[in-house]
């Protein structure tokens, strides 16, 4: 397989992970195989992957601007083996507001006595660049999730980090489209492909992509001895996804542009979250770190839990859902999620879809004007 990295992004989501052999289908079907006849490069998948996984895996390297990727099970398996290069005793350093899956994983880790975590502020730069000089780990999730805020990537990247450390960006609301931490200086990146790179909201998969080969061996070794194995249909769902991400992604960030503005001014909403805001607090290292906003806003409902509810029961086009990164907006009320009760009650967080945006607004709008 191969495609040409030269090509603009949108070429390369339509061209790459192709068997361009003579005869060979256009698109790498779902290869359902446990295992090969002996005697070429791949004897077992759990070892050696298939054609389909590789497919997958060459458009993602190729997205994050270079590197080498693998495809796990889901986002969270890729971040799982992330964590499994830590030794005993490392430290981790993790954002205050990230991926709730993530923060579990990190605490659990370390009330089992693996690794101490310390939480530094999104935009804490000062405390970032500290702690590149002392973590193992280093987590950054931008924008995070779900109060996007954006971090100086490209400062905290080029801090000297401790020998051996790892600095991962979880990239997954900004996708490579918007920003590219491997050409920051990131080691690792990480994409839940469940949410954008799939697009659809019917599958779930992860592709964790290392700047240098011996981590991407490292991590293969893991989803490996893990059985992190992406399923069959999976791979072949979040390539076929894939060919539109940049469309798709085109169209629900200028819808979002256009209903976080209309949200901010509305009376029943008291805050509005967007990274391409003015009043937003990262604002300013929105416009420096990223191509475009996204596609997610989080608002606070005027009034409490009971509010947001009602207004979440009233949408009748988004759908009260969550996940992100879809064709269809969903929308959910995150202090409602076990473990996130200290978000504010009231916040709604809306992954904007590429329906028609005035569709999408009325729908908003009456559901806030029945409250
Ligand atoms: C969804 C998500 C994950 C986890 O991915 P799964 O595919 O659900 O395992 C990690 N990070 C972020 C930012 C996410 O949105």
């Amino acid at each position: 397989m191969s495609a040409d990295r030269d090509l603009s992004v949108a070429s390369w989501l339509v061209s790459a992970g192709r068997d361009r052999r003579p005869g060979s289908p256009l698109n790498v079907p779902p290869i359902p195989a446990s295992n090969f006849i002996l005697g070429d490069a791949r004897a077992y998948s759990r070892d050696d992957g298939t054609p389909g996984w590789d497919a997958l895996e060459e458009l993602v390297a190729g997205l994050e601007g270079g590197g080498y990727a693998v495809a796990f099970a889901s986002g969270m398996a890729g971040i799982a083996a992330i964590f499994d290069q830590l030794r005993a005793g490392s430290i981790v350093a993790l954002p205050d507001d990230c991926y709730q899956g993530v923060a579990g994983l990190a605490l659990g880790g370390e009330r089992q006595g693996r690794w101490k975590v310390r939480r530094i502020g999104v935009s804490d730069t000062a405390g970032w660049i500290a702690a590149c000089g002392e973590a193992d780990l280093i987590w950054l999730e931008s924008p995070s999730n779900p109060m996007l805020a954006v971090a100086d990537v490209d400062v905290i990247c080029k801090a000297p980090r401790k020998s051996g450390a790892i600095l991962t960006v979880d990239n997954t609301f900004a996708t490579p489209l918007n920003q590219r931490p491997l050409e920051l200086g990131a080691d690792v990146v990480v994409q839940s492909a469940t949410k954008f790179i799939g697009g659809h909201s019917d599958l779930l998969c992860g592709v964790v992509t290392a700047r240098e080969l011996g981590l991407q061996h490292a991590l293969r070794h893991a989803r490996e001895l893990h059985g992190a194995t992406p399923g069959t249909l999976e791979v072949f769902l979040a390539v076929r996804g894939a060919r539109t991400l940049a469309l798709r992604l085109e169209r629900a960030q200028y819808n979002a542009g256009v209903l976080a503005e209309r949200l901010s001014g509305h009376p029943k909403v008291r805050v509005t979250r967007y990274p391409g805001l003015p009043s937003h607090a990262t604002n300013e290292a929105a416009r420096r770190q990223l191509k475009g906003f996204g596609t997610i806003i989080s608002f606070d409902v005027a009034g409490g839990a009971a509010e947001a509810d009602a207004v979440c029961s009233a949408l009748r086009l988004v759908q009260h859902a969550t996940s992100l990164g879809a064709v269809e907006s969903t929308i959910e009320r995150r202090a409602a999620i076990p473990g996130q009760e200290h978000l504010p009650a009231s916040l709604l967080r809306l992954s904007v879809g590429i329906e028609e945006v005035e569709d999408l607004w009325r729908d908003l709008d009456q559901a806030l004007r029945s409250i």
